[in-house]
């Protein structure tokens, strides 16, 4: 048997953010995450069972019990493809890359929403990952600034395989998203979906920074978060 990996949920729902905005998609949201962001609203809280289609699962699970699971409660062929989020999803490599290894071997489409903190782990799953979607964090939206190793991160991913989604405040300022347009534009990556914190930005400050993505030759997009308006989880 595989590593086994604790998980907090799984539900079918809509894909809210980002460049996917509206699939539907299965969430396996997993638990714990050492990145530490101010404002996190998200529960990635370490806990003895998770629920699937109201079946109480026990923690930790391994991979292939989780995707049996799965393939008996979930018409899987009707979503779009498995989010494996978190918390930060890479602080259980191993166990993402033997659930992702048993999906794709399922012909399953796998996304992976990561912090993008950990280059070292690119390796080990960056073949078992179809679609890799990365929140780039930034002080004024989550107290932390990102390093070399988010860079790092950005320059060995399959750029036509990754996009980045930034949650931009009202408090970013002219050099936080110069530091932004560096990063990515030292990346291969040429797509942004800018996301107002709270679903709440003044129109002129984000026609000014989607202009200066632009300018870069990077294609930004405004994306607020789709489920918050939807009232879906
Ligand atoms: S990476 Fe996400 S889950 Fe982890 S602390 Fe930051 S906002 Fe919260």
């Amino acid at each position: 048997m595989n590593k086994a990996g604790y998980v907090k949920e799984v539900f079918l729902s809509l894909q809210g953010e980002g460049k996917y905005a509206g699939a539907r998609q299965l969430f396996v949201r997993l638990c714990g995450c050492s990145v530490g962001c101010e404002n996190c609203d998200t529960d990635y809280s370490f806990s003895d069972f998770f629920l699937l289609n109201n079946e109480k699962v026990h923690n930790p699970v391994f991979p292939e019990i989780l995707c049996q699971k799965i393939y008996e409660n979930f018409d899987i062929k009707s979503v779009h493809s498995v989010a494996i989020t978190g918390g930060e999803p890479l602080d259980q490599l191993e166990f993402v890359r033997h659930f992702s290894e048993n999906l794709k071997n399922s012909g399953v489409n796998v996304f992976l929403e990561t912090s993008g903190f950990y280059p070292e782990k690119l390796q080990t799953i960056k073949n078992v990952i179809d679609i890799f979607s990365i929140d780039v964090k930034i002080n004024s939206s989550f107290g932390i600034t990102f390093s070399d190793n988010l860079k790092n991160f950005l320059s060995n991913i399959d750029s036509n395989r990754s996009y980045v989604k930034l949650v931009i405040s009202e408090c970013a300022d002219e050099a936080e998203i110069s530091s932004v347009l560096n990063l990515i534009g030292r990346s291969g990556i040429r797509e942004l979906y800018l996301q107002p914190l709270n679903n709440c930005i003044d129109i002129s400050k984000l026609e000014n920074i989607m202009l200066r993505f632009y300018n870069s030759g990077i294609k930004a997009f405004f994306m607020p978060q789709l489920h918050k308006f939807l009232e879906i989880k």
